[in-house]
């Protein structure tokens, strides 16, 4: 058992709490999403919270915990679904919100301390000009740290793909878990280590990325009678190199019911399509969706409403905001992550969406991957046993789609298709030889020094 009180005394000076409600509190994220990953995980909690002001003091932390044997989970907004921040031995919690300045922005890429929550970060780039090319739908509190380390889809992946796409994650950073830890700078390919390892290859402590001309994206809500011709409509849409896009979902006509403050506005019984599109696309958008007899059926000023409390930007209604608002109503609901073949896409998708309707509510996303469009979904499923689910999963994968499975914890098992590419054991045996990063998400990885 590590001795908290005398790490504690070692890091006086830093901002730290071992208050026993608040640790169980930071120690959870989005992980009840899934039945399976709540059993395991609910309980889990750190043993001491550090709040690091500055590189220098995270490199304490760092330093002590090492000496120590301490595991340390970092911690961006806690709004990962799969218990990427959860502690599963312990140890220190290193919340990094407090390291949340710009740096600067240079070329269009902008540096930024790893804690600073997206929409701030995006609301900064925008007053020069510039946007964000990719954030989650949870932009209002994630932190680019967690995106780059724990996500990296979402909007913007009609245009510019996912974070592991070569060129939409400039660099980091990072602080090892070294003897002694020690800073390093990364960038380009050097730096996919880092990308979607769940912090167990280091601590980002600033990161770079790339950005995209500034937008006045407009939200378009589009009706059809059936989920087919809205999904038509959708892969048009993402072909049409002629109009400037940010975002594309598809529901089934189950879930526009679940969406509080747009629900009126969609017929029952309808499917819906969220958009976002540049502002002198919107005539051609219109003409595409009356092509496939979509109608418009609500508008809105896309960074108005994110700006705004008491709005909902639409995309808040997409990527894994769809589960969320179901939740919110029913909580006998979990979810699928899955990517459609880049071929005969809609037929892989309606051969799972007509066998399982009414378990399987369909919600897709279009997306680009190496160069190819195609859809990735986050259908809603109606929970009721592991073996059911692992059926269905294997029904999806019988049609060529690939499953990024949110009920497991290791990145091996969970990324699929999200993996980026590089050397990230080989990475972690450099950088954690110890593995007192986040234990337990790298499957693959032992121990190199004794923790004796
Ligand atoms: C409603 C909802 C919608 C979502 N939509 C999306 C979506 O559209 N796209 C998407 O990709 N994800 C989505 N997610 C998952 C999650 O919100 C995002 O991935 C988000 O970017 C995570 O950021 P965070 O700051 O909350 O990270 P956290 O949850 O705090 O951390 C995520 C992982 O990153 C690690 N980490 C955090 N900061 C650092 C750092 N500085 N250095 C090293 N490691 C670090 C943590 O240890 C953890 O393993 C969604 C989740 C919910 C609940």
């Amino acid at each position: 058992m590590p001795d908290i009180a005398a790490l504690s005394a070692e890091l006086s000076g830093i901002d730290l709490s071992d208050d026993r409600a608040l640790l169980r509190l930071k120690s959870r994220d989005f992980y009840w999403y899934s039945p399976i990953l709540k059993k395991r995980l609910d309980g889990k909690a750190a043993e001491l919270l550090a709040r690091p002001k500055n590189e220098s003091e995270v490199l304490r932390i760092l330093t002590a915990c090492r000496a120590r044997r301490v595991p340390v989970t970092v911690r961006g907004g806690a709004t990962g679904n799969y218990g990427q921040c959860v502690p599963l031995e312990g140890g220190v919690l290193l919340d990094m919100t407090a390291m949340a300045s710009p740096i600067a922005l240079v070329d269009g890429v902008v540096e930024v301390e790893a804690g600073a929550k997206m929409i701030d970060l995006d609301l900064w780039c925008r007053e020069q000009g510039w946007e964000l090319k990719l954030w989650p739908s949870t932009k209002r509190t994630a932190t680019i740290g967690g995106f780059v380390a724990g996500g990296g889809a979402g909007v913007g992946g009609i245009a510019h793909g996912t974070m592991r796409e070569r060129g939409n994650f400039y660099g980091a950073r990072v602080a090892t878990m070294q003897d002694p830890p020690r800073i390093l700078d990364l960038e380009g390919v050097a730096a996919n280590p880092v990308n979607r390892t769940y912090g167990t290859t280091g601590v980002m402590t600033r990161i770079k990325v790339p950005l995209t001309p500034a937008q006045a994206w407009r939200d378009v809500a589009i009706a059809f009678d059936d989920f087919v011709p809205a999904s038509r409509f959708a892969l048009e849409l993402a072909f049409s190199d002629g109009i400037p896009k940010k975002m594309c979902g598809v529901f089934d006509s189950q879930l526009p019911p679940y969406f509080k403050g747009l629900a009126e506005a969609v017929p029952a019984g309808n499917a819906l399509a969220l958009v976002m599109v540049a502002p002198a696309a919107l005539g051609a958008l219109k003409e595409l969706a009356a092509d496939h007899g979509g109608r418009i059926v609500a508008e809105q000023d896309a960074v108005q409403a994110e700006r705004d409390a008491e709005a909902t930007p639409f995309y808040e209604y997409c990527w894994n905001h769809t589960t969320l608002q179901v939740l919110k109503r029913d909580r006998g609901v979990t979810y699928l992550q899955c990517r459609f073949p880049f071929e005969d896409t809609l037929k892989a998708c309606e051969a799972v969406r007509i066998r399982f309707r009414d378990e399987v509510w369909m919600h897709t996303e279009c997306v680009r991957f190496g160069g190819r469009t195609t859809m990735s979904a986050l259908p809603v499923l109606r929970w009721t046993t592991q073996e059911r689910l692992y059926e269905i999963i294997a029904a999806f994968e019988a049609e060529g789609i690939g499953i990024a499975n949110p009920h497991v914890l290791t990145i091996e098992e969970g990324s699929n298709y999200r993996r980026v590419p590089g050397d990230q054991l080989g990475f972690k045996r450099m950088a954690d030889p110890l593995g007192l990063l986040n234990p337990g998400k790298m499957r693959d990885f032992s121990p190199l020094e004794t923790t004796a």
